[in-house]
């Protein structure tokens, strides 16, 4: 279930049970990122219930830890289980892959996955078996210096929010979300999306048809400009 408030993620829970919670950090087509204070305010009323919390970092988690914003990810303030990062959006990876990370605790009480030939449990995602590209992502990783991934976050960052103001000076409706790399707007003419491959979306509240610019590391100025005029 997804909820747009507090108040209806609240109504959901159900005491006596458990809850699984997913904490979106930069939805896919919006860039909208989850409250966690006031939803953990809401779930600290019910101090019985089992709750395990999990984020959905898949875009936002490769950069937020080099950004001013770093502390929606920190445990220590407000705590979850788990979080997945994948390693094939700002990680730049050539093929799918994707960081899980847990609590020990976690780890070690997974439901056993009994394998009846290995004669062991398995404690792995499946379909993860390439045993290239966890190399290839720790590689990534390891020789790119933390420097240079604040200079991209801050490259995104910043270029997101110069396309947002760009919108606004020739008047078509755009929006950017706190923390969010990700401009969506009103969906242009068919001629411009088909031209860009613009993703569609769709929200009554903000007057119909969207689509939205991811603004990635190799998304240059240069690049926003050309869009923008075709736009005017
Ligand atoms: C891209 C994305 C996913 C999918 O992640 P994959 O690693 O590509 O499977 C999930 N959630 C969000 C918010 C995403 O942006």
């Amino acid at each position: 279930m997804i909820f747009r408030l507090p108040e209806e993620f609240e109504k959901a829970l159900v005491p006596g049970k458990p809850a699984l919670v997913v904490y979106a950090m930069g939805t896919t087509f919006k860039g909208g990122i989850d409250d966690q204070e006031k939803l953990n305010a809401v779930l600290a009323k019910y101090p019985q219930m089992e709750v395990y919390r999990h984020i959905d970092a898949a875009l936002f988690g490769g950069y937020l830890p080099h950004t001013k914003y770093k502390d929606v990810l920190n445990r220590n303030i407000q705590p979850y289980d788990s979080i997945a990062i994948s390693g094939h959006k700002f990680f730049g990876m050539d093929e799918p892959s994707g960081l899980f990370i847990t609590t020990r605790t976690v780890r070690d009480n997974q439901n056993p996955y009994s394998v009846s030939y290995l004669n062991a449990t398995m404690p792995m995602i499946n379909c993860s078996r390439s045993a290239t590209s966890p190399i290839k992502l720790w590689w990534i990783i390891n020789h790119t210096t933390k420097e240079d991934f604040a200079a991209q976050a801050t490259q995104i960052l910043d270029r997101a929010e110069w396309l947002k103001s760009e919108f606004d000076k020739i008047g078509w409706p755009a929006w950017l979300e706190p923390m969010s790399n990700t401009v969506y707007f009103k969906r242009p003419s068919e001629e411009i999306a088909k031209m860009y491959n613009l993703a569609p979306d769709y929200d009554e509240r903000l007057g119909g048809d969207l689509s939205h610019i991811v603004v990635m590391q190799h998304v240059t100025e240069n690049r926003l400009r050309e869009f923008l005029d075709l736009l005017k």
